[in-house]
C-alpha cells in the first residue's frame, strides 16, 4: 500500500466521520414525551475549540493589561524621580543666581568705592596742581560724582534689592566702569603733564635760596642804608651780616655753580653762586673756601668757614642776595632752617 493510497483512504475515513450527526433522547417523565436532539459530529470539535480560543484570548488580554499597569508604575516613578531631579536643579541653579547677584551687589559697591577714590585722585591731583601754581588745563571726563566736591557720594544700595531691577544694577555697573577706564584714561596724560610740572617746581625750589647760610640766626647788620662801621658815613649795605665763630660752616644758599672763588679787598675771602633765572648769593669774609669756579653745588652743602678777612670788624658772614644785577634784601630769601628743606 503506497502512501496516496493511505492518505486518500484516511481522508475518506475523516470526512465520513463529520458527515456523521449525533442523537441526544431525553426522558424527563415517564408520562411525557421523549425529546430528541440531532447533533452534528463536527460541533464536539467545535466548541471545544471555541473554549479554547476564548481562554487564549482572556489569557493574553489579562497579561497586556498587566504590562501595560506596569509600564505606567515606571513611567510614574520615572516621572517622578525626574521631577525630583528637575526640583534639585532648579533649587541650585536659585542658588547660583544668588551667589551672582551676591557678585553683581559686590562689583557694584566696589565701582562706587573706586569712583569715590578716582575723586580723591582728581581732587588731590588739583590741589597739587595748585600748590604746584599750574593751570588746569586738562578737561577731565566728569561723572557727576567727580563734580561733588568732596561729596562723600554715591547711592546707597539696599542689600536686599529687587532683583527684577537686576539687569539694570548690572548695567549701572557695567557703565560705572567704563566711565571709570575713560576718567582713568584721561586721567593718565593730566598726571603725567602735572608730574613735570611738579619736577620744573622742585627745580626751581632747588634752586631758589631759602636757608640759612650759617648755624648762628644772629643777624648782627641788616641790608639797607646804615652808618659805615668804618667811616661813620650813611652807606648802603648790600647784604646781611650773620654773627659766628671763626670756622664756623657756611653753606650754599640753592643748587647753583660757582662762579667767583677769590681772596681779595675789601670783600676777604668771597664766593659768588649763579643760581641761574638771574639769581646769585655771594658770601664774604670766608676764613676758608672749599668749593671752585665751576664747581656744581646744591642746597644746603658746606662752601666755606666762617671768618673775619677783608674789610670786617670780627668774625662774621656777609651774605648777599643779587637779582639781575641788583643787591635786594636777603631775609625774605631765608625762610627754612637747612633740616627743613
Ligand atoms: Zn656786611
Amino acid at each position: 500500500m503506497n502512501r496516496v493510497e493511505h492518505n486518500g483512504k484516511f481522508r475518506r475515513r475523516h470526512m465520513k466521520w463529520m458527515s456523521k450527526r449525533f442523537t441526544f433522547v431525553i426522558i424527563p417523565d415517564a408520562n411525557q414525551s421523549v425529546k430528541r436532539y440531532s447533533v452534528p459530529a463536527l460541533v464536539f470539535i467545535l466548541v471545544p475549540a471555541l473554549a479554547v480560543l476564548l481562554a487564549f484570548c482572556a489569557a493574553l488580554f489579562i497579561s497586556l493589561n498587566a504590562g501595560n499597569a506596569n509600564k505606567v508604575h515606571h513611567l510614574k516613578n520615572q516621572l517622578t524621580s525626574s521631577q525630583a531631579g528637575f526640583e534639585e536643579q532648579l533649587q541650585s541653579k536659585n542658588k547660583e543666581i544668588s551667589a551672582l547677584e551676591e557678585d553683581l551687589l559686590a562689583l557694584s559697591a566696589q565701582a562706587e568705592q573706586f569712583e569715590d577714590k578716582i575723586s580723591a585722585v582728581t581732587k588731590l591731583e588739583n590741589e597739587l596742581k595748585a600748590i604746584a601754581g599750574i593751570e588746569d588745563a586738562t578737561v577731565r571726563i566728569s561723572s557727576g560724582s567727580a563734580e561733588a566736591e568732596g561729596g562723600q557720594g554715591g547711592e546707597e544700595i539696599e542689600l536686599e534689592a529687587d532683583f527684577s531691577s537686576g539687569a539694570t544694577l548690572a548695567d549701572k555697573t557695567m557703565k560705572s566702569f567704563s566711565d571709570m577706564t575713560l576718567q582713568i584714561d584721561a586721567m593718565l596724560p593730566s598726571l603725567e603733564s602735572t608730574k613735570e610740572a611738579f619736577l620744573n617746581y622742585q627745580h626751581i625750589l632747588d634752586i631758589t635760596p631759602s636757608i640759612w647760610p650759617t648755624e648762628s640766626k644772629k643777624i648782627t647788620s641788616t641790608f639797607g642804608v646804615r652808618s659805615d662801621p668804618f667811616t661813620g658815613r650813611a652807606a648802603l649795605h648790600s647784604g646781611v651780616d650773620f654773627g659766628g665763630d671763626r670756622g664756623d660752616p657756611i653753606y650754599a644758599a640753592a643748587d647753583g655753580v660757582v662762579t667767583l672763588s677769590e681772596r681779595g679787598y675789601p670783600h676777604g675771602n668771597n664766593i659768588i653762586i649763579d643760581h641761574g633765572r638771574g639769581v646769585k648769593t655771594r658770601y664774604l669774609h670766608l676764613n676758608e673756601r672749599l668749593v671752585e669756579v665751576g664747581d656744581s653745588v646744591k642746597k644746603g652743602q658746606l662752601i666755606g668757614e666762617l671768618g673775619n678777612t677783608g674789610r670786617s670788624t670780627g668774625p662774621h658772614l656777609h651774605y648777599e642776595v643779587i637779582v639781575n644785577g641788583e643787591n635786594v634784601d636777603p631775609m625774605p630769601y631765608i625762610k627754612e632752617d637747612r633740616e627743613d628743606q
